[in-house]
């Protein structure tokens, strides 16, 4: 019950954390154990401690996934929000944490292991099968995906037909002349201009977009630096959908959305390219943080236009739009500091 009136307050903005398993690459862990569930029953499957340098703190979320919750598990939270989509929702979920977290687990999941699918293939499956299930309703639909790269405030696109790996290349130094220009409309819908979209008619043709994307992103990973973690990665489905039986139209946008790495790098030590790359993420995700605190405040003033990805999403993130958080852990004691961080940031837009 008391859960339910926090919901509502908080309008449309929920945040789940999740906790990976301990990795061998981790180290062995002297200080010991950092994360604890209390399991009081206020708290229980929402609650989680940090303990560091001896002090323990708490934060309360709408869900906490411990490390053995699998794919399928944490799916099963979502399936709802991204049914929504649907029924013309405007939807955003972001993966926020810091490198090797477990965001790209997350959205993405193991290429190649069924089981191990994340959230985008996931998501996709379920809407192109509820598609199916509706089409003796007389419910038509179409759908556009499109999917960008932002890094350093600059979009990159990540759809490109006949690239090769010189064409990838070409496009990490440069935009290739093409401007990319964020435009929304009156209707709120969002153009990116020079963006390649394409009509998908099947799960498993977005599954062959995402993996040209995936492998764009990781010949950007050995040769820029493991760019890939410090840009944003959005992955748009947009849904237009006509009964043609009862003349009802929905329109519903889901985003999908893989953030770069939340950790501080060293500010002594950055300079040039890595410093504005620092700045660019930290202003990227500290103005994303500034639109849902707005919002959930319902203020006034919402500050959408202090990053490209604000404002590229902003008319999926105001008005009767969805959003959730997912806040990613790594359990190591080592990550504690910016674990600690990432749920300090959760806590401020939950
Ligand atoms: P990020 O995208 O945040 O940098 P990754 O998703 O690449 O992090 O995860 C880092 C490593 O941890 C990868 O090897 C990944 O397979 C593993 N991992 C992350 N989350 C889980 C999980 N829930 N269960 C098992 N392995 C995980
Ligand atoms: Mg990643």
């Amino acid at each position: 019950k008391l859960h339910n009136t926090i919901l509502e307050l908080k309008g449309n903005i929920r945040v789940f954390c999740r906790v990976r398993p301990l990795l061998p690459d981790d180290g062995s862990s002297s200080e010991g154990k950092v994360i604890f569930y209390p399991t009081s029953m206020e708290a229980h499957g929402r609650g989680i401690d940090l303990v560091q340098s001896g002090q323990r703190h708490s934060f309360t979320f709408d869900k906490v996934f411990m490390p053995d919750a699998s794919q399928e598990e944490v799916f099963v939270e979502i399936s709802q929000l991204v049914q929504s989509a649907l029924d013309g929702y405007k939807v955003c979920i972001f993966a926020y944490g810091q490198t090797g977290s477990g965001k790209t687990y997350t959205m993405m999941g193991k290429p190649g292991l069924p089981e191990l699918k994340g959230l985008i293939p996931r998501s996709l499956e379920q809407i192109f099968q509820t598609r199916q299930s509706l089409e003796p309703q007389g419910w038509k639909y179409e759908m556009q995906v499109s999917m960008l790269e932002i890094y350093n405030e600059t979009i990159r696109d990540l759809i490109s037909t006949n690239r090769s790996s010189t064409d990838v290349l070409r496009l990490e130094n440069s935009n290739g002349g093409k401007q990319y220009t964020i435009k929304h409309d009156a209707n709120g819908n969002t153009h990116v201009s020079d963006l390649t979209i394409v009509d998908v008619r099947s799960a498993k043709e977005v599954a062959f977009l995402l993996n040209q994307a995936a492998n764009s992103r990781s010949v950007g990973k050995t040769q820029m630096n493991e760019q890939s973690s410090r840009s944003h990665f959005v992955f748009t489905l947009r849904i237009s959908g006509v009964n043609e039986s009862t003349e009802q139209h929905v329109q519903g946008v889901l985003n999908l959305i893989d953030l770069a790495g939340s950790e501080r790098l060293s500010k002594s030590g950055s300079t040039g390219d890595r410093l504005k790359e620092t700045q660019a993420i930290n202003k990227s995700l500290s103005s994303l943080s500034d639109v849902i605190f707005a919002l959930a405040k319902k203020e006034d003033y919402v500050p959408f236009r202090n990053s490209k990805l604000t404002y590229l999403l902003q008319p999926c993130l105001g008005g009767d739009s969805k959003t959730l958080m997912f806040v990613n852990i790594s359990p190591d004691s080592s990550s504690a500091g910016e674990s600690l961080c990432s749920l300090r940031f959760a806590a401020r837009v939950n």
